[in-house]
């Protein structure tokens, strides 16, 4: 595949000097954490790996200590003060660009997180025809008109209308001169409409839902370090000695030996329940019942699994599905494979269908080749309760 064009030159202001109150915490919401890193971060990164250089990040007076820790270890990144309104700290960044007097610039939110780089791009190739370019989105509701009293006064066409995203892109001088001839007393809303005002003309470039703007309590509450679901992994083996008896997936299976170990040496419930306790970053089997505790003598491995199972429940999640290998030259798992896929549903709470069990040999190679254990792997995924 050839490699995208590389994007022409262009500098960028990210404004990031609001009080953020409305996200609530003490912090300003743009130095909060949001997906592992400082909210304003994730713009500055992503504009700086696109080439914007130089790139001013625009703060609140006494947010300097908090703006350096949040962009801390970036190249490349000059600090402004704003001013009491958006409008007043947009033209200070601009301001600071003047000595360097780009061709182009990108005017962003650090409130936009998720900004993809194929808007850049396209934002950037509309500055060829036209002084100004913005990022729209279409409107999906239907629109209602309403009167001073809340009561429904009309519908607005919303084949016509658009919603704005930033980052908004700009010849630089025409946006600077457009916002030096704002009057300071009028909200302009966002920049196109400064430009706009000045009579330069502002393409519609196709935005992204990823560009949406981080507001409200909620976008930070929702973002909890656990992922909307998680997977986890499992690996065990035992060996395989005369005398013992055989148990795979808590079914008892005739064979002339059987695997040896502290429990019922069950290596498919083993691995399951590894795998269980990694989704949920709760160790492995050795922590919760230590072979070196007599109780656990003999003890039946699909108590091991319930309790992994439980674990996963008290920490707010519910099995997906469970897949199982089993590894080994004999006994031969498919006449018994039903009987092992029921109590494994049933042992973790699932319905059949949500439980595989494979079998494969390794064509007589290795130690599961010569018949002297049997190794067992799985993967299970778990989502939110
Ligand atoms: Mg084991």
């Amino acid at each position: 595949m050839a490699s995208p064009a590389p994007l022409p030159s262009f500098a960028a202001v990210v404004v990031a000097a609001g009080r953020g109150l409305r996200a609530g915490g003490e912090v300003p919401k743009q130095f909060r954490i949001w997906r592992g890193k400082p909210l304003v971060r994730h713009s500055v990164e992503t504009l700086r790996a696109a080439g914007a250089d130089p790139l001013v990040v625009v703060i609140a007076a006494d947010a300097r200590a908090d703006a350096a820790k949040a962009l801390e270890g970036l190249t490349g990144l000059a600090f402004v003060t704003g001013g009491a309104t958006r409008q007043e700290s947009v033209l200070s960044g601009l301001e600071a660009l003047c000595e360097a007097a780009p061709e182009r610039v990108l005017i962003h939110d650090a409130a936009r997180p998720d900004l993809p780089l194929a808007v850049i791009a396209r934002l950037l190739a509309a500055l060829a025809a036209r002084p100004g370019a913005i990022p729209v989105l279409p409107v999906v509701d239907s629109l209602a008109v309403a009167d001073e009293n809340g009561a429904m006064a009309g519908k607005a066409d919303r084949e016509a209308l658009r919603r704005v995203q930033t980052p908004q892109a700009f010849h630089f001088a025409e946006i600077v001169a457009a916002h030096r001839a704002w009057s300071g007393t009028l909200d302009a809303g966002d920049d196109a409409q400064v430009l706009a005002a000045q009579g330069g003309s502002v393409a519609l470039v196709a935005g992204d839902e990823r560009l949406k703007k981080i507001t409200f309590a909620e976008d930070f509450v929702s973002d909890t370090p656990l992922a909307p679901f998680r997977v986890g992994q499992g690996f065990d083996v035992h060996r395989l000695a005369p005398g013992e008896e055989l148990w795979l997936c808590g079914v008892q299976i005739p064979h002339d030996k059987g695997l040896a170990g502290h429990s019922d040496a069950d290596v498919a419930l083993h691995a399951i329940t590894d795998a269980v306790l990694g989704a949920i970053g709760e160790g492995d089997i050795g922590t919760h019942f230590p072979p070196s505790d007599p109780q656990w003598r003999g003890a039946r491995s699909g108590r091991f699994l319930e309790h992994a199972v439980g674990l996963a429940r008290a920490a707010g999640y519910t099995i997906a599905n469970i897949d199982l290998t089993l590894i080994c030259e004999a006994p031969k798992i498919g006449p018994h494979r039903p009987a092992m896929r029921a109590e494994v549903a049933r042992l973790a709470g699932l319905d059949e269908s949500a439980v595989s069990i494979k079998a494969t040999t390794t064509e007589k190679l290795g130690f599961t080749g010569r018949g002297e254990g049997i190794a067992a792997q799985a993967i299970v995924a778990l989502t939110p309760a």
